[in-house]
């Protein structure tokens, strides 16, 4: 029998996630899986690496571990510390909401398939734009059929798979572009008891741009999203419009 392929699943919503659950279910049939998951929520915590103070992961069960740190520490630590063989697949997710267009920028969920990628694994971030049991195993099962895909096919290079899974019936898959977010009253001023001003970040309604070809159109419209992402953020026409400013500024 062949060796059934390593893959270390994490996420930014903490190890008692009942999406990082319904993932590890799932992908148990495709491979032998590694779980390393922070100790609590942390979304939004973009790519935030620990660099102050020390880590632990602590093993709570078999090949499940818990990590008192970031989405990228969980998977820097996996794959340079705490796993005896490198993974082939990074997967993080099932995050309880959706991540797509600007938002991205911000997901732990997104930022650990980052890590893998920069690593030279493999790596893809999923996404339940309705968090309910249902939309977590509508998610869970299209992760299993994906990768199987990645795990025979590989990815280009220096590139991530972000995938949204959208609320209802799912119509088909889409592979997409990024969307663009535009917030509404980003920001929520009130008074606390003691008459101090305190901000709340991303009170507002948000609303979208209706772009065609984006992970938001493709949620919309009841479509599974996979958007491949690069990690060489160089916009290459903005280098060779802005060639100029070299003499300028010389
Ligand atoms: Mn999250």
């Amino acid at each position: 029998m062949p060796k059934r392929p390593t893959i270390l699943v994490t996420n930014d919503d903490g190890i008692h996630s009942p999406g990082l659950k319904a993932l590890a279910g799932a992908l148990e049939e495709v491979g032998e899986l590694s779980v390393i998951a922070p100790d609590r929520e942390r979304s939004a915590a973009g790519h935030s690496l620990t660099l102050h103070k020390p880590l632990r992961a602590t093993e709570i069960a078999p090949r499940w571990y818990v990590v008192d740190g970031t989405p990228t520490d969980c998977v820097t630590l996996g794959v340079m510390g705490v796993l005896k063989e490198r993974p082939r697949l990074v997967v993080s997710g099932i995050n309880l909401g959706a991540n797509l267009g600007d938002d991205i920028t911000y997901s732990g969920t997104v930022s650990a398939a980052v890590e893998g990628t920069l690593l030279g694994i493999p790596a893809v971030a999923i996404s339940a734009v309705e968090p309910s049991e249902h939309g977590l195993a509508t998610a869970a099962a299209f992760a299993v059929r994906l990768a199987l895909v990645v795990l025979e096919r590989g990815l280009p290079r220096d590139t991530l798979l972000n995938v949204n899974v959208p609320a209802r019936e799912v119509r088909g898959v889409a592979v997409t572009r990024q969307g663009k977010r535009s917030y509404n009253e980003l920001i929520v001023e009130k008074m606390d008891p003691r008459g101090k001003t305190y901000y709340w970040i991303g009170g507002g309604e948000p609303t979208w741009e209706l772009l065609g070809g984006t992970d938001y159109e493709a949620v919309t419209e009841g479509k599974i999203s996979i958007t491949p992402l690069h990690l060489d953020l160089t916009n290459y026409a903005a280098a060779e419009a802005l060639k100029g400013w070299e003499t300028l500024l010389a």
